[in-house]
């Protein structure tokens, strides 16, 4: 068939082009939807901020959870660190390709040494909503629940090698009673987001 063939073919309905539906972005909710996009890893922080999600943390990270354990998504959605040469939020030096960034909205005016939580400490509710966040980005984007996968941006400078400039978030959770060692907290969250992975099995 030659070019005008082809066109009329096609302007007539008798040739059908296959074009294929993009398949729908994954989102938390559809956790039967696998995605096989590259990324690797959950980096986990603390904003520093309040106890809710301010115009910058959103730029900064894909996930936020407010005071009260409420989710908020960031401008980017994950897919966008699958590679920094576009938008993509900016969340850990050097360790932004292939890892979602997670923040709890909280730890203003925190202070290292003596340590102070401050005004706006982490809280429980924050936990929970974590832990269960990240059984379900485990499952939609295939990570596993390990170290080098799903780590604090305190560990990223010992587990990865990445210098990260004196980050301490996360080096405290609620049930200390002051500030922990980074890999203390990092098992606690890893151990405790197992627990919530048979929520969200795939058949
Ligand atoms: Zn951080």
């Amino acid at each position: 068939m030659n070019f005008f063939d082809f066109i009329t073919r096609l302007l007539q309905g008798s040739t059908q082009p296959k074009i294929k539906e993009p398949k729908p972005v994954s989102t938390v909710t559809k956790v039967e939807d696998r995605s096989s996009s590259s990324l690797s890893r959950m980096i986990l922080h603390w904003t520093a901020g309040r106890h809710t999600a301010s115009y910058l943390d959103k730029k900064h990270y894909h996930f936020l959870i407010e005071g009260d354990g409420t989710v908020v998504k960031g401008y980017y959605k994950p897919e966008a660190n699958e590679s920094t040469r576009g938008g993509y939020a900016a969340h850990t030096r050097m360790k932004n390709t292939g890892s979602i960034g997670i923040s709890l909205c909280a730890m203003a005016g925190a202070e290292w040494s003596p340590f102070k939580a401050g005004k706006y400490p982490i809280t429980k509710e924050q936990v929970e909503a974590l832990c269960s966040l990240i059984a379900e980005l485990s499952v939609v984007y295939d990570i596993p629940i390990t170290e080098r996968t799903v780590l604090s941006h305190a560990e990223v400078e010992k587990v990865l090698g990445v210098k990260q400039r004196g980050k301490w978030d996360i080096s405290w959770l609620p049930h200390y009673r002051t500030r922990v060692t980074p890999s203390e907290v990092g098992h606690y969250i890893r151990k405790k987001a197992k627990t919530k992975l048979s929520g969200f099995s795939v058949s």
